[in-house]
């Protein structure tokens, strides 16, 4: 089985906007969202557009608020503040990578954690790992998804986490752990990856290193979802590279019980999580 994430999140998006009209007609609002944009990062604001076009489609009121590479953390912080008192603000993003003079993490924590919808906030990741409901963040959500729509139960699986970032990894780990499923997690020091991908029932990529899992690395019936983006050199493309996933497909689908295609897999269910953690946002809030 391949799985279609396109179809998969166009279906979240049809619930989504769906909610979103009976909220309008009984209450009046809508949710909204504000992202914030400092710098001219070429992907980014490929990022930023697409949020925002897709938060307008199932009718979340949306808002980019673009600042120079220039600003300072204290105005950048000033503006949250302010988006964290705004009452038709339910979900607050800003945009990664920031300016180096600009600490992440700090401007992170100043977002209010009841609209922080990237799930990047302390309390939000302290509260994920603590079993806890919290906003998650969005791709390993998107991820988790697509495991839950092959299978319902995954209580007792074994299940291999590759990369540990704080975006992927980790919320992907507790996400699985929180299913009962047997989690182990890999990373670049790992030194007998292979074999423990060879043993796992659920294979979550997350690296960025192209085709990095093989067919020979995967348990027969495995669900193997890939995480991964990266260019490839392919001169008969008009670009000259195609964008391949962590895993090398066409020898792993042969193996997988169900496997996402990359593009058109995980990709598709990140913004669609980041509607859904919008729309979560503002019902906790209201
Ligand atoms: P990251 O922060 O660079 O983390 C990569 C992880 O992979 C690290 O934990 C690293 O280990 C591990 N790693 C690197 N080389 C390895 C190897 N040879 N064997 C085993 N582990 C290895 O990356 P990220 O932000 O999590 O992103 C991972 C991938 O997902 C990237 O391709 C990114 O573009 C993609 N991505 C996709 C989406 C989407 O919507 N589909 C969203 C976000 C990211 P160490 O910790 O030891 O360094």
């Amino acid at each position: 089985m391949i799985i279609d994430g396109k179809k998969f999140a166009q279906e979240l998006r049809n619930e989504i906007k769906k909610e979103i009209e009976s909220i309008k007609k009984t209450r009046n609002t809508t949710p909204g969202l504000t992202v914030i944009l400092v710098g001219n990062h070429t992907p980014s604001e490929i990022y930023v557009r697409n949020k925002e076009l897709s938060a307008k489609e199932v009718g979340i009121t949306s808002e980019v608020i673009r600042f120079e590479s220039s600003i300072t953390q204290e105005k950048l912080i000033e503006v949250i503040h302010g988006l964290n008192k705004d009452k038709k603000v339910h979900g607050i993003l800003v945009q990664l990578p920031l300016p180096p003079h600009i600490n992440g993490s700090k401007i992170i924590e100043e977002i209010d954690p009841k609209k922080d919808v990237d799930g990047f906030h302390p309390v939000n990741v302290g509260n994920l790992s603590s079993g806890k409901d919290s906003l998650v963040p969005c791709t390993p959500l998107g991820s988790y998804l697509l495991i839950k729509n092959v299978q319902k139960n995954l209580t007792g699986l074994e299940a291999l986490i590759i990369g540990r970032s704080n975006l992927n990894g980790k919320p992907m780990a507790q996400l699985l752990l929180k299913e009962d499923c047997t989690v182990t997690i890999g990373h670049s020091k790992t030194k007998n990856l292979k074999e423990l991908c060879q043993k796992a029932d659920i294979v979550v990529a997350a690296v960025g290193r192209a085709n990095l899992v093989k067919g020979d690395w995967v348990k027969e019936g495995a669900i193997v979802i890939d995480v991964g983006i990266n260019r490839e050199e392919d001169k008969t493309e008009k670009k000259g590279y195609k964008i391949v996933g962590d895993v090398e497909f066409d020898s792993v689908v042969k193996k997988a019980r169900a496997i996402t295609p990359v593009p058109g897999g995980v990709g598709p269910m990140t913004i669609a999580c980041l509607l859904n953690n919008t729309l979560k946002a503002f019902k906790n809030i209201n």
